[in-house]
């Protein structure tokens, strides 16, 4: 078969399958890039909040607007953003710490949490939110969709109703910010006064509005990924209601000092330039991932979400009927990459992780996963994840190297 198969002509089979979805994605980005656009112009954006400070970083003004341009942007009150944030699990640690309390209850309503929380939530004796007393319930969801009874006879107790935009490590589709809106509408509806909590990873300017838009308090997210638009080294961010946003600033520094002190002598202009090139990025990564999705299943591989529907993030499940084929495609993406591209990749117990993870980053910024990358536990059902890309023809060149592989 592999001599009668043009690769290229397969290729632009997909392009042209996926002309409406590129279209639309398109127009999400120029409406996102509005939005930022008028984020960085209401702050007076200049050279000067580029430059870092040391110290205590008192009056770091770059620092401060980075916050207030990405909640502006997110349609937020207040916002964090810090490289002193290490990673998407840590901003996630630090906002559940700052807003619950010694007998409080955090109430997840989209399945178990993603893996390196669920150690964060209720780990035993690891300083988890459950050794300071916080109790934990999760519901389930019913074929990847909100189970509202459930989450009703949940809500009396709950102090943080938390939801995860994104799969995960589940063969779900992501939720919609609609989906979002809908469950922040019922649980409002319910007498529901606490906090609602999204993790917007990998989320972030996949649609027209973010979920702190329809109705949650606090979104938290990676810069490693969405956000930090392939030029952030590292960070994280929080936005959301002031008062939420003061509670956690408080935890990230200490109670006495909140978010006035905190400097980075390397200076900010990468975070502010990443953010504005985000939009576009995120639009390069979705691109990349439909023309994965079209062409793997054209060749009898089962994805998620399905190519003919609205991606709600820049994640894709990619399903393979064995542990060698699914290394196979992961060593591809590696062997394609920037960066590393001699290594082969192989499993390992990555920290966090209960599984054996096998993850193709060969990418500049170390393990983003805004940069094209694949990644997943090796065991049955033999699910590769697969994100990002900052250019659609990276995607392209990688899918090139796959289909020499498998086909
Ligand atoms: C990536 C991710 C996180 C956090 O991951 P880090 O690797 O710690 O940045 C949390 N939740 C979801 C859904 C994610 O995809």
């Amino acid at each position: 078969m592999s001599e009668q198969f043009d690769k290229v002509k397969y290729i632009k089979n997909c392009e042209d399958k996926l002309k409406d979805q590129f279209e639309r994605i398109d127009e999400v980005a120029f409406f996102n890039q509005t939005k930022v656009c008028e984020a960085f112009a209401a702050n007076c954006i200049a050279a000067r909040h580029f430059s870092g400070t040391t110290g205590y970083g008192y009056g770091d003004d770059g620092r401060d607007c980075l916050g207030k341009v990405f909640a502006q942007a997110f349609g937020a009150e207040d916002g964090i953003v810090s490289p002193h944030i290490l990673s998407g699990t840590h901003a996630l640690t630090v906002a559940l710490f700052g807003l619950l309390r010694p007998g409080d209850a955090l109430f997840c309503v989209s399945g178990l949490p993603y893996d390196t929380i669920r150690g964060v939530i209720y780990g035993e004796g690891n300083g988890s939110l459950k050794d300071f007393g916080i109790n934990f319930k999760c519901v389930d969801l019913i074929n990847g969709k909100f189970d509202f009874t459930t989450i009703k006879e949940g809500l009396p107790k709950a102090k943080v109703v938390y939801i995860q935009r994104s799969r995960g490590y589940e063969l779900r589709d992501a939720f919609s910010v609609d989906e979002i809106g809908e469950v922040c509408r019922f649980v409002r509806e319910n007498g529901f006064n606490g906090c609602i909590f999204v993790d917007n990873c990998y989320g972030e300017f996949a649609e027209k509005r973010e979920p702190t838009e329809v109705g949650a308090d606090i979104i938290v997210g990676s810069l490693i990924k969405n956000p930090g638009g392939g030029l952030a080294q590292t960070g994280g961010y929080i936005c959301g209601k002031a008062d939420y946003i003061d509670m956690i600033g408080k935890r990230l520094t200490a109670p006495s000092i909140g978010t006035e002190v905190g400097s980075h002598a390397l200076g900010y202009q990468y975070y502010y330039q990443g953010f504005f090139l985000a939009p576009h990025v995120v639009a390069q990564a979705l691109k990349c991932s439909l023309l994965i999705g079209e062409a793997m299943a054209g060749l009898g591989y089962k994805n998620y979400p399905p190519v003919n529907a609205v991606p709600h993030d820049i994640t894709r499940a990619i399903q393979f009927d064995s542990a060698e084929k699914m290394v196979h495609f992961i060593c591809e993406v590696q062997y394609a990459s920037p960066v590393d591209s001699f290594v082969t990749c192989e499993p390992w117990d990555m920290p966090g992780y209960d599984d054996k993870i096998i993850m193709a980053a060969g990418t500049f910024v170390s393990g983003a996963s805004i940069e094209l990358s694949a990644d997943g536990p090796v065991k049955p059902p033999y699910i590769a994840y697969f994100q990002g890309g900052l250019t659609y023809e990276h995607g392209k060149y990688a899918l090139m190297k796959i289909l020499d592989k498998i086909v």
